[in-house]
């Protein structure tokens, strides 16, 4: 997968070098490239902002440089992935869908994201339209709060869709058997040792049983999202419980 992120602020995405998404980047899982958008202005003091018509708060991110930086991205992955190929651009923004692990699927099974990290109070509109007469474009917001900036959105969503790309988590198992994959949270985990500042490990986890271990955890996952996440019990598929259930 190709992924271009656009910023003021190229070193913020220096954690994408580390880790887990550091060795995809290494292995060329993940083609990354990071773009200051800066280097798109074409005044001296290299001006990516300007007042908001209609006034209001704060600053806007004007579209020339925006406008120049994704061109020239989509001509550089165009060169690498072919002159058909097209990116999705992906522009960070509290106002933005809903990033989840079902869109950080989606966007897994893609080959081409770019990400738009704005500042200030966004970028202007248009820059999204205009995109948007080339290819798909889809505001993404991580949550329900308000960021500085996207680069932090951008470390997420790139974190969330790389981990999930063949051949990057060393146990496939893991994404299969994690909070949100069934819609629901992770049940309780443990490892050694058993006992730990008079602390044991549920019985059921050391007793051998496997059908027994996994109707625990399946009681466990159910009760811990009942208690934190009641939203997520409503959206799960029905046929994830059975009469049982109802006794939790
Ligand atoms: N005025 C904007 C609004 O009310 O929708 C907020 C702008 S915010 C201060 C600056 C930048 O941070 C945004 O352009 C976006 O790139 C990023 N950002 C802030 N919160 C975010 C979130 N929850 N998800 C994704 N990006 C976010």
């Amino acid at each position: 997968m190709r992924v271009d992120v656009v910023t003021v602020f190229p070193d913020y995405l220096a954690p994408l070098r580390l880790s887990l998404i550091g060795r995809a980047v290494e292995r060329g899982t993940i083609d990354l490239a990071v773009h200051d958008l800066r280097t798109h202005t074409t005044d001296v003091h290299r001006t990516v902002d300007d007042s908001p018509f209609g006034g209001g708060a704060g600053m806007l991110m004007t579209p020339p440089p925006w406008g120049a930086a994704l061109d020239a991205v989509r001509a550089q992955g165009q060169q690498s992935l072919g002159a058909d190929a097209e990116p999705h651009l992906l522009v960070m923004s509290p106002a933005g869908h809903r990033f989840d692990q079902a869109t950080a699927a989606r966007l897994a099974a893609e080959p081409w994201l770019v990400l738009a990290c704005g500042r200030y109070e966004g970028i202007d509109e248009r820059v999204l339209d205009d995109a948007a007469r080339r290819h798909r474009v889809t505001p993404l917001s991580i949550g329900d709060y308000v960021l500085a900036g996207g680069e932090a959105a951008a470390l997420v969503v790139v974190e969330a869709v790389g981990r999930l790309l063949p051949g990057v988590l060393g146990n496939a198992a893991s994404v299969v058997e994690e909070s949100h994959s069934d819609g629901l949270l992770e049940a309780p985990s443990y490892t050694r040792p058993a006992t730990w500042r008079d602390l044991d490990v549920p019985a059921v986890l050391t007793g051998g049983d496997h059908g027994k271990v996994a109707r625990w955890r399946r009681d466990e996952s159910l009760r811990r999202t009942a208690e934190r996440r009641p939203d997520l019990l409503a959206g799960a598929p029905a046929d994830r419980f059975d009469r049982r259930d109802l006794e939790l």
